[in-house]
């Protein structure tokens, strides 16, 4: 199992089609979103670490509940990536 560096997620490398090579490693993708984010910014997510996916801004506006971010499941928009 590899890692995806930009989402956190496991990744089977013979499973995926997303692959970049830097600094003579290689690193595997959950979705192309994933690989492209790496490949624009690679020194972000090898010293920051994962971030989730490329559009998550965190959990903590869900306590406020002034919109509907608890209902994600079943078809948001941001499926695209793992
Ligand atoms: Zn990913």
């Amino acid at each position: 199992m590899a890692k995806d560096p930009v989402c956190g997620m496991e990744v089977e490398p013979s499973q995926t089609q997303y692959k970049a090579v830097y600094k003579g490693e290689i690193y595997y993708f959950c979705s192309l979103a994933c690989k492209k984010a790496f490949e624009k910014d690679p020194e972000y997510y090898l010293t920051h670490g994962p971030t989730g996916m490329p559009h998550e801004h965190g959990h903590g506006e869900e306590h406020g509940g002034h919109h509907m971010h608890g209902h994600m499941h079943g078809g948001g928009h941001s499926h695209h990536c793992c």
